[in-house]
């Protein structure tokens, strides 16, 4: 399916007098369809996996602004550091460190959001609050990191309710750093919200969706 341009407008038109960002969300797509995007004026577009992500960065347009979404493996931070606009899933501090330590070698601050756990499914990725609180108590040491946020994943989950709750909690943990001395300058971004909840998300505070389906069209399962 091709870049669905109607939605598109749709959407933008209901997200930007709200100042909320909408990451386009290209995994598993072709880069013509990318290329379709970026003619609408699309120039966040994110991406899952890091070999795919740094095939179509040497082919696409270099003024696009590359998000990572996916869970980010250690090993391969070296491969987006010198590119990547913004990391929304630093899940460890192992992680943070390797960034960190990439940054210093290209001499580039790396932008990142941390990843907080609020679904109840086990399997999604995401620090618990008192992590969260470990890495922001000394964020002064990762020099070659810019943290401006948090990012969020809700339940995968009919029920509105929940949803609704997890966005909830996440605005409050966002809240609590960002109105802090210390952070209120750079602690900005509050990315959540996908196709099936980012209104939810909005109303609960993000500013930063990550859309992909609703405007690619479905995906090929098994990726
Ligand atoms: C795939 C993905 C999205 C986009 O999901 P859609 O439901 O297709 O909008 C958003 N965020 C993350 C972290 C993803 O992996």
């Amino acid at each position: 399916m091709p870049f669905l341009v109607e939605t598109y407008h749709h959407i933008i038109k209901e997200v930007e007098p709200l100042d909320v960002t909408l990451v386009a969300v290209s995994k598993t797509k072709p880069l013509i369809d990318i290329l379709d995007a970026y003619q609408f004026g699309a120039k966040d577009f994110g991406e899952n996996y890091v070999q795919e992500l740094v095939e179509k960065y040497e082919a696409g347009p270099k003024d696009i602004r590359w998000h990572f979404i996916g869970h980010l493996q250690s090993n391969k931070v070296k491969y987006i550091a010198p590119f990547v606009y913004l990391i929304h899933g630093v899940d460890s501090e192992k992680l943070l460190i390797e960034i960190n330590k990439q940054g210093k070698k290209i001499n580039r601050k790396i932008n990142c959001l941390l990843q907080v756990h609020i679904a109840q499914e086990e399997t999604k990725f995401g620090l618990d609050v008192n992590e969260l609180k470990q890495i922001m108590q000394h964020l002064d040491q990762f020099e070659y990191v810019n943290v401006l946020g948090l990012m969020g994943m809700a339940s995968f989950s009919d029920d509105q309710e929940i949803v609704m709750k997890e966005f909830k909690i996440l605005k409050q943990i966002f809240d609590t750093y960002h109105h802090q001395d210390a952070f209120k300058n750079t602690f900005k971004i509050l990315s959540m919200g996908m196709s099936a909840d980012y209104k939810i998300a909005i109303a609960q505070g993000s500013n930063m969706i990550r859309i992909g389906s609703s405007i690619f069209g479905e995906r090929i399962k098994h990726h």
